[in-house]
């Protein structure tokens, strides 16, 4: 199959700013990022498809070259990065994503391999999910959480050793953290420095260990954390704290903790996006006569009119009562979808009403 244009693709027109560009982009690798759909072959083609056009549209030289010869003039050769891995698009692009700490939250984690080397063993990552109401999710909220997890032993600092004086030199690299191995290959020698695992690069061991951690330089105890989660977050989007996850073991660099967002459904409204949907129902002389109605909102009932001749199926838009937009000012909609209520169970005296309305003139459709 050919492919599509990449202006096409980005939804944007042949004269868009860089920024459009940008934000287009942007807006589609959030929506169809692999983590937020699992499994789901089409929306991971959509994710590279639109990062393959990004890549094209937000080079001055490779946009000109698309924009005089098509696909063609910016195809083969090293033009178009094939990535292989959704991190290696990340690390490419990640000045797109800056400046919003969702997608630095989203996208984080040390799976990407920006950690410096240091001492120690690194921490594990830890996952908790949180079930956050609508009415939460709608605002943003601060939950405090307890998890069981290692933290830096505070009797050694986390060096796991007894005091300052109870190191000593590792005798298997000399205190040099590196070992130099000599293989023999039909190229010659080859000489390969690894980390020494005696003393995990450090060059040192400890010859007391700490009483309290054994020499671990970790403790495994109940923490209290607080996360704030900004408002405007999906279900399966996730948080990711630096560093909240287990201590290393020896002075290594902590894990990350990972929040993963649960939506918890709704008594009365559906989400769509940033906007929620009430389905009302009201009777039909209320339909043709208009009403005032009680309706709930994120935040306790309001008031609202039903004109005069409204038909089924119709929206009303209370403006500003739906979810706060993450990533810009303001919140969406509150829409009311209007449904007109059949009765099922009649008295006598109802159905005479009813035959005698529908007698009537102007009662029936398509007059
Ligand atoms: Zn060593
Ligand atoms: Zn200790």
């Amino acid at each position: 199959m050919s492919k599509r244009d990449y202006y096409e693709v980005l939804e944007v027109g042949k004269s868009a700013t860089k920024e459009e560009i940008r934000k287009a982009y942007r807006k589609l690798a959030m929506k169809y990022h692999p983590d937020k759909n699992p499994g789901d072959a089409e929306s991971d083609k959509k994710f590279k498809e639109a990062t393959e056009a990004y890549e094209i549209l937000s080079d001055d030289e490779k946009r000109k070259r698309y924009d005089q010869f098509g696909h063609t003039g910016v195809r083969g050769g090293q033009d178009f990065h094939d990535f292989s891995n959704i991190n290696d698009i990340f690390s490419q692009f990640s000045d797109i994503f800056s400046g919003s700490s969702f997608f630095d939250d989203f996208f984080g984690g040390s799976s990407r391999g920006s950690r410096r080397r240091s001492q120690g063993i690194p921490g594990s990552n830890l996952r908790v999910s949180i079930d956050l109401t609508l009415e939460e999710i709608a605002q943003g909220v601060s939950k405090t959480i307890k998890i069981k997890k290692s933290n830096t032993c505070k009797a050694c600092n986390g060096t796991g050793a007894k005091d300052t004086n109870s190191f000593k030199t590792c005798p298997v690299c000399n205190g040099t953290g590196e070992l130099r191995q000599i293989s023999r290959s039909i190229f010659g020698q080859v000489v390969n420095i690894v980390t020494c695992n005696n003393c995990n690069g450090t060059g040192k061991i400890i010859s007391q260990p700490c009483k309290e951690c054994h020499g671990e330089g970790r403790i495994v105890g109940e923490s209290t954390i607080k996360i704030n989660i900004p408002a405007g977050v999906y279900d399966n989007s996730y948080l990711t704290l630096r560093g909240q996850g287990n201590a290393g073991k020896m002075g290594g660099p902590a894990g990350d903790l990972i929040v993963v967002i649960k939506e918890l459904p709704h008594k009365y409204f559906r989400r769509d996006s940033d906007n929620i949907i009430y389905d009302l129902w009201i009777s039909f002389p209320q339909a043709v006569l208009g009403a005032d109605v009680e309706v709930p909102t994120l935040n306790g009932k309001a008031k609202l009119k039903i004109e005069k001749g409204t038909v089924s199926g119709k929206y009303l838009k209370m403006s500003n009562k739906g979810i706060k937009h993450y990533d810009r000012m303001g919140f969406g909609d509150q829409l009311v979808k209007i449904n007109i209520f059949v009765p099922q169970k009649l008295s006598a005296r109802e159905k005479e009403l009813l035959k005698e309305l529908d007698s009537q003139e102007n009662i029936k459709p398509n007059k």
